[in-house]
């Protein structure tokens, strides 16, 4: 098969299709949303797969943990703080019989280029006790990917690939395998024990997944993604890298004017014996990676106290921020390269389109709310969070998906009032429904404004799991009170009047709902394109 020029996220969606896929399921957060767009172009030009977004990342997981009963093929995709929400299905599925394969691919943004955070996905792996890919390359992560099918049928257990924006979002050649699997048929197992978490079930899956963990071990050490090449005449420092560190490490390379025995690891769990074969042949190590120092802080538990251990612990390695050929620098002895600054360039903070209906929704907002000196604004996850900058200042905290609803119910309770709660219809359907339903169930005293634009526009304009239509008699089959969920068009005409309905229910002892319904500027220009090429 020819090579490919792919994104980090394509080598793992054709990797996926080339280890004989079936279902992909997710849901778009950067930088993650590249695989499932892949596979979900792929199903519409071939109908080969079923390839969706769900609405939100716990739901995505159990559609393909439901594909793997029936005995097929699935992948999950999602960013590292949508494991959160997946957290108790994945956690939860580690203790299944796996059947057909399931992998889930996870994509974290050190540095929080477009996140609220820097965790490391790693952590959940190694919490749920199954194998873990981090791939250096695109090549890799093609690679790995159908390993990760391989070892998820064999084990029985799901297989997840950590990857990472830089990885995510770059582009490189890949070259394809010449054999494509087929996919596997429908087959249901005959024992169906391993799927029902029932105490005494569960009991002994856990003692299953703890003896397939040998498994894991034995693997490791033997795998090729964990190759460790030692260097007989150089004691000084042993490396050890995992995923896009070894890029960082390899680049400085040829300064350093030595070639130190250097253990790269890209499965997990991490390959003791390797680990320490390598601390036998230096005097000390350094530990060069992405994200949380994951692996430094396992080696405590693997070396003895008096091997010496650098990394991020000890700040040799930054422990916050992005990882590059430069900044690792310093801990391998070598001075950094002095960069040349631009003087004289102006900020460019991220901002609201122009003609964002967000903007329109905002400016009547801060008039609705301007003499309560005790309100709060709550806010939530997607464009609109960008109200939160100047001019705006329109809104106040910002956590994770959903959680303005709660938060502002909480506040309301504690005495600030009025409590706003702004959330975009994607995120509502995501992780506000059940805030909702809290709010409904104690008439709490706040008003909830459901943005909606049509569309998953922070992520690039995915579809939104349920049209506008549907949202009126979604927020009423809820229990909201129909006299108080109203409509509002955010156009610059209607300032006055939708400040004044923002007003008259935040004034209401009780819950209302505000939906403020246009379509987002940039898929409508998208629409608007689409719409000509059918003509
Ligand atoms: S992409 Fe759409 S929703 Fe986001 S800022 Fe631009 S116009 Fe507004």
């Amino acid at each position: 098969m020819s090579e490919l020029v792919l994104l980090g996220d394509e080598a793992v969606a054709l990797g996926a299709l080339h280890a004989g896929l079936s279902g992909a399921y997710g849901y778009p957060g950067t930088p993650s949303s590249e695989i499932l767009e892949y596979l979900i172009n792929e199903a519409e030009k071939t109908g080969s797969i079923r390839a969706t977004w769900s609405s939100n990342e716990k739901t995505a997981y159990e559609e393909a943990l439901g594909t793997s009963f029936a005995g097929k093929r699935a992948i999950v995709t999602m960013k590292h703080v949508g494991l959160n929400v997946a957290a108790d299905p994945f956690m939860n599925s580690a203790l299944l019989k796996i059947n057909g394969g399931l992998v889930i691919v996870v994509a974290d943004d050190p540095g929080m280029h477009s996140s609220q955070g820097e965790q490391d996905s790693r952590f959940f792996a190694d919490f749920a006790k199954v194998p873990c890919f981090e791939p250096t390359n695109q090549q890799e992560a093609y690679e790995m990917t159908r390993e990760a099918f391989d070892l998820s049928e064999k084990w029985k257990v799901p297989v997840l690939i950590r990857m990472v924006t830089r990885l995510a979002h770059s582009r490189a050649v890949i070259t394809p395998w010449d054999k494509i699997r087929p996919q596997n048929p429908v087959k249901k197992t005959e024992e169906t024990r391993g799927w029902r978490l029932l105490p005494a079930i569960a009991q002994k899956l856990w003692t299953d997944l703890l003896e397939t963990n040998k498994e894991f071990n034995a693997y490791s050490e033997s795998t090729p993604f964990n190759k460790l090449t030692i260097n007989p005449d150089y004691k000084k420092v042993g490396i050890i890298t995992t995923g896009l560190g070894k890029n960082y490490f390899e680049e400085n390379l040829a300064d350093m004017g030595v070639k130190p025995s250097h253990l790269h690891i890209g499965f997990y769990p991490a390959p003791v014996e390797k680990i320490r074969k390598l601390a036998e042949s230096v005097d000390k190590i350094l530990v060069i990676e992405e994200g949380y120092p994951f692996l430094e802080t396992k080696l405590r538990g693997i070396l003895p106290q008096n091997i010496a251990i650098e990394g991020k612990l000890d700040s040799k390695v930054p422990m916050t921020g992005e990882l590059d050929p430069d900044v690792v620098r310093p801990a391998l002895g070598l001075e950094k390269i002095a960069t040349k600054k631009v003087e004289g360039l102006p900020g460019r903070p991220p901002q609201l389109c122009q003609g964002c209906p967000h903007v329109d929704t905002y400016e009547a907002l801060n008039l609705a709310v301007k003499d309560y000196p005790q309100h709060i604004v709550a806010s939530d996850i997607g464009c609109y969070s960008l109200g939160a900058l100047p001019p705006y200042n329109a809104i106040e905290t910002i956590i994770c998906m959903g959680a303005s609803i709660g938060t502002a119910q909480g506040a309301a309770e504690a005495g600030l009032k009025p409590a706003v709660a702004v959330i975009g219809d994607s995120t509502f359907y995501h992780s506000g429904l059940t805030g909702l339903v809290n709010a409904v169930a104690a008439n709490a005293p706040i008003t909830l404004i459901i943005l909606d634009n049509s569309t998953v526009a922070m992520t690039g304009g995915q579809t939104t799991i349920l049209p506008s239509s549907k949202l009126y008699n979604l927020v009423v089959g809820l229990g909201a009170d129909p006299e108080h969920v109203k409509t509002i068009v955010p156009i610059k005409k209607n300032l006055e009047e939708n400040a004044a309905i923002i007003k008259k229910e935040m004034e209401y002892e009780g819950l209302s709902v505000i939906l403020s319904v246009r379509e987002c500027l940039e898929e409508a220009k998208r629409r608007i394109k689409r719409e000509a090429l059918k003509k």
